[in-house]
């Protein structure tokens, strides 16, 4: 990282200080639309492509992978879609400013036509691509685990030479050096992107308060698989209520949820237990009954929040899950022996990355995300299983591609509006390095990171406006949600009551500049105005707490 970069993250941050210092970067924006970049020369030529994919360049094949593209996608109207998704999406303040005053003039009541229109054309789209691919289902069971690790930096994973599970996924699977620049770098945005296919913009996300109502519309790969195939054994295990309630939300959620709250006062102890439990869904696999598990990590994303993602800490958090994927590979490893006509295909990633120095901190959580550095945008795919070719570097692949490629797997075809693509159908842009070995891979992946950018200064000015202004609310909700959660008695409902009134004297407005600066998917007025919302799914019983050690009893 360069120091040039390092002011730019500067710079990017001091929109925290205060709204005043953003309005005024913005009218400088806006005064400088010709420029394409806010970095430095330097990063100005990386993030001309910083949308940006470094495959671009390296790959000789990408030609042909157009065309695969063209073969492989529904409609080209899809096509476009995607390859929206994957570039930066303002191109001037003019632009923005008129998509704002066409979309907020019909921000009313009103436009639940045009939206339950979306909606009927994602449900018609998920079901003719049922129709579809009915026919050319697989009848050999389909295993695939989804490993979410939250707020991972790439290169942290790359750099310690402790990470051997991880570095073994790389080395025998296709890794990306991927990017999300030009989308909001928060979890629950993030996370829903992941698991629905659409990027948090479309699906009207900027902060990490939970909408039910975005997954009707949306669809989660659970409802997606659900509905498809109802015989698809789907089963999540999550240490962030966000996950456990996404996975619980829209048509037909996923058959099993558990959701490990944090536990023994340590989010490494409880990654383990989510760790543990994901190896027992492993072991517990029918054979013969196809199977989807998304495993998901707190741990490294709010030890980042502690103590940045440049601590020891943030090594140590990271080291854990590595640990833990180590035993989930070994359970995953044991299975496939046993059972080699049915082997289970392993997905990692990430839904942003963290700045590894400390930020603002609000109470004992720093800002550690959100806004559009490299270190924030920049994510990765692992793909690991039959299809994927070992050793190989794919920088096309993105996180938004995760819940097509599972429809894909299953034999369902992605729905039409699918901002991403099933990552087999990438394979044409695959590259390995000229040396053989993880050091080699670890090289290129690393090159790859250098190259990311930031988005145009429009975009990269609008997206940390929406992340400012969509913390407020969040703020609002976390602090009256904490308030009331274990609260009984007559005084719960007023308390509530006011927090919900605060909220969205807060969120309404919130949502409006979210509008303006490129979030199309959201509702100004929230269908539901309670903003308060259970965790589905069963929270197993966590182990007693460990019996001291003979020394800490001496003591
Ligand atoms: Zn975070």
């Amino acid at each position: 990282m360069s120091r040039a970069k390092q002011l730019c993250v500067g710079v990017a941050a001091g929109g925290l200080v205060g709204l005043g210092s953003t309005v005024a970067t913005v009218a400088v924006a806006s005064a400088d639309t010709g420029n394409s970049d806010a970095g430095s020369s330097s990063s100005a030529v990386k993030a001309g492509s910083s949308t940006a994919q470094p495959k671009a360049r390296t790959s000789p094949q990408a030609k042909a992978v157009r065309t695969n593209e063209a073969l492989s996608q529904p409609a080209a109207a899809s096509r476009k879609t995607a390859t929206a998704g994957r570039t930066t999406t303002a191109t001037s303040a003019a632009e923005l400013v008129s998509l704002a005053l066409s979309t907020v003039g019909s921000a009313t009541p009103g436009t639940g036509h045009s939206r339950r229109g979306v909606v009927m054309t994602a449900s018609a789209a998920a079901a003719t691509g049922n129709n579809a691919t009915v026919t050319t289902q697989s009848t050999t069971p389909t295993h695939v685990l989804v490993i979410g690790i939250d707020g991972t930096n790439l290169s942290a994973i790359l750099s310690n030479p402790d990470n051997v599970n991880l570095q073994a996924l790389i080395s025998t699977g296709t890794t990306a050096a991927s990017t999300m620049v030009g989308h909001t770098t928060m979890s629950n945005p993030s996370w829903t992107g992941i698991l629905t296919g659409v990027w948090s913009e479309t699906a009207g996300l900027f902060n990490n308060v939970f909408t039910p109502w975005t997954y009707d519309k949306w669809p989660t790969i659970f409802n997606q698989l659900e509905t498809y195939d109802p015989g698809i054994q789907t089963t999540v295990i999550a240490d962030w209520e966000n996950i456990a309630q996404i996975a619980g939300a829209g048509s037909i959620p996923a058959d099993t949820i558990k959701f490990f709250p944090k536990y023994n006062n340590s989010w490494l102890d409880t990654d383990d237990l989510v760790g543990q439990a994901s190896v027992d869904a492993i072991n517990n696999t029918t054979a013969g009954v196809s199977s989807f598990n998304f495993t998901y990590f707190v741990g490294v994303d709010d030890t980042g929040h502690e103590y940045d993602a440049g601590s020891p800490q943030y090594a140590a958090a990271l080291t854990n899950v590595d640990q833990n994927v180590g035993e989930i590979m070994a359970a995953v490893n044991t299975w496939n022996a046993a059972h080699p006509d049915e082997p289970w295909t392993v997905l990692v990633t990430t839904d942003h990355g963290q700045v590894p120095w400390p930020t603002i901190r609000l109470g004992s959580d720093m800002r550690a995300h959100g806004f559009q550095t490299p270190w924030e945008t920049t994510t990765f795919v692992i793909a690991n299983g039959p299809g994927f070719e070992q050793g190989a570097i794919n920088n096309t692949y993105s996180n938004i591609d995760i819940t097509p490629t599972v429809d894909a797997l299953f034999g369902l075809t992605p729905p039409s509006y699918s901002a991403g693509k099933p990552l087999m159908d990438l394979a044409g842009s695959d590259y390995k390095p000229v040396a053989p070995g993880f050091d080699a891979i670890k090289q290129a992946l690393t090159d790859a990171i250098a190259m990311y950018g930031y988005p145009n200064v429009v975009t990269n000015v609008a997206l940390d406006l929406r992340t400012i202004v969509g913390f407020v609310p969040y703020f609002v909700y976390t602090v009256f949600n904490g308030l009331t959660a274990d609260m009984s008695g007559p005084l719960k409902l007023p308390i509530q009551f006011i927090g919900a009134l605060l909220y969205q004297a807060t969120n309404i407005p919130a949502q409006i500049i979210a509008r303006l600066t490129g979030v199309t998917g959201n509702q100004i007025i929230p269908p539901d105005l309670w903003p308060y919302t259970t965790v589905p799914g069963t929270q197993p019983e966590p182990p007693a707490t460990a019996v001291p050690t003979p020394v800490a009893i001496a003591v």
